[in-house]
């Protein structure tokens, strides 16, 4: 056996064993609060680390307490999971950190809906069995002037349950300037040939005619489709035919018109000074027979989908045994339907909805934040950062008004030392209990201030002082 070899035998042997690591004093409060279980596999995985670290030229083994600490750490980023964040990334509606806050009435109805039974299929009148989603059809009737609603899992359900009912096996028309791609594999191509219907595209990516989709109808047509191009504009040398001509040339057909406004809203935006997006009334009232929207995009509450438009066509959607699949749970119903009672007194929506309330939220008021907080933050960090207070745009995020950007405020921090000195940052701020997840810009960490409430400001403070800047300070160049 060669000298080398010799070694690492013997320091693989000084190798603490796992009845050793679980009596240090720090390992019995592990188990007081995660569990034996947990616990041992969370020391063996340290002490399989620290085997690896010595096989592969590591000098010393851990110690006990050593060990006990590494299997702390794992268990709590264990257990850490969905845990809340500060999204100061400037992208209110941002996909990949949840999309919609909710209110606290959706949430308040979520969590009874958690604590207690519900009549969730039950018909409190007689004593019978109801319907799910009776609940939120009389809403969301009177709040798009549709005949008739469902509510499924999310949009791209909605949108996949539309096409397999109407048009299983048949044709889909589509221009050619609607086959969208939504971050997140949503595709449009792809959701209509699982659906099971064949994609006739029409006119070209720039411009489609009403002549177009007229050649392209034909008896084996099973529906029009258009679909609001939410996360780009064509712009320059463009036509493209209005949901109102598209719906008197389906009519003329025979075939329901669908129109797919992915975010949608419920309200006329420009109201609270924002940019117009299409409202679902809007669109119901230009004659689609079928309208579908998200729950968590600009409407502000939690994932779901929505169909409104026609009876019989949302009775033979309800038919589908699809439907039964895509379905939405009690806490999300009571969620949905609390969100929608919100929007029944428009004139308090923007205090009580946060997505609005956040969207609407005046650029002089978060740079006043910036300023209250930049002092404290930049004793926080240190020498090795300079903090300003600088002006952003934010955005509203999931592909909603994406040309539109919203004059904000932000935290501006740059490093004294490199590049590197950033992305250390930056990891350190995510490896908070509560992590503060910010935008790089232009060699600056951007802490877009939109989305800290007030309220906030002091969770935020405390999050930051248990930032480790030791470990940034010494580790900076
Ligand atoms: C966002 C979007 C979808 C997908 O909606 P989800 O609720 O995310 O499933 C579908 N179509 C359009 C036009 C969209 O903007």
């Amino acid at each position: 056996m060669s000298a080398m070899a010799e070694s690492e035998v013997s320091s693989l042997r000084r190798l603490p064993a796992v009845a050793a690591v679980l009596a240090t004093a720090e390992a019995v409060l592990l188990q007081q609060r995660h569990g034996r279980v947990p616990t041992t596999r969370a020391i063996r995985q340290a002490i399989d680390e620290a085997r690896q670290a010595l096989r592969a030229g590591s000098v010393a083994a851990p110690s006990v307490t050593e060990l006990a600490q590494r299997a702390q750490t794992l268990l709590e980023a264990h257990t850490a999971g969905l845990r809340p964040l500060f999204n100061l990334t400037g992208t209110v509606l941002h996909t990949n950190l949840g999309r919609a806050v909710l209110a606290e009435a959706a949430i308040d109805a979520a969590v009874a809906a958690m604590r207690h039974a519900v009549a969730l299929e039950y018909d409190l009148d007689d004593g019978a069995r109801g319907e799910r989603d009776d609940h939120l059809r009389a809403l969301l009737c009177e709040l798009t002037g549709a005949e008739d609603a469902t509510v499924v899992n999310n949009n791209a359900a909605a949108v996949l349950l539309c096409l397999n009912t109407l048009a299983l096996g048949r044709e889909a028309v589509v221009s050619r300037g609607e086959l969208i791609e939504i971050g997140g594999a949503f595709r449009m191509p792809d959701i209509m040939a699982r659906a099971g219907v064949r994609m006739v595209e029409v006119g070209t990516t720039n411009r489609t005619h009403a002549a177009d989709y007229r050649d392209a109808l034909n008896e084996g047509t099973g529906l029009v489709l258009k679909v609001h191009t939410s996360n780009y504009r064509i712009q320059g040398f463009t036509a493209d035919v209005g949901a109102r001509e598209l719906a008197a040339i389906a009519d003329a057909a025979g075939v329901p018109l669908l129109n797919d406004l992915g975010s949608g809203s419920l309200v006329d935006l420009s109201r609270y000074g924002l940019a117009k997006e299409p409202t679902v009334r809007q669109a119901v009232a230009e004659g689609a027979r079928l309208v579908t929207f998200s729950g968590d995009k600009l409407l502000g509450g939690p994932q779901a989908g929505f169909i409104v438009g026609d009876r019989a066509l949302i009775a033979q959607i309800n038919r589908n045994p699809l439907k039964r699949a895509l379905r939405v749970d009690k806490l999300r119903l009571a969620a949905i339907e609390a969100t929608l009672n919100l929007y029944c007194d428009p004139d308090r929506l923007a205090e009580r909805l946060p997505t609005l309330r956040v969207l609407t939220r005046d650029r002089d008021d978060i740079e006043a934040q910036a300023h209250r907080l930049q002092p404290t933050v930049a004793k926080r960090l240190g020498d090795a950062f300079v903090v300003d207070v600088g002006a952003c745009f934010s955005q509203v995020g999931s592909g909603a008004l994406p040309l539109d950007t919203l004059a904000s405020a932000a935290l501006l921090i740059r490093p004294r030392g490199g590049q590197r000195a950033l992305e250390r940052l930056g990891a350190t701020l995510r490896a908070l209990p509560r992590p503060i997840i910010g935008r790089v810009a232009d060699g600056a960490l951007y802490l877009d201030l939109r989305c800290l409430a007030e309220a906030e400001e002091s969770l935020f403070l405390s999050a930051l002082s248990q930032l480790d800047t030791d470990g940034l300070a010494a580790r900076a160049p």
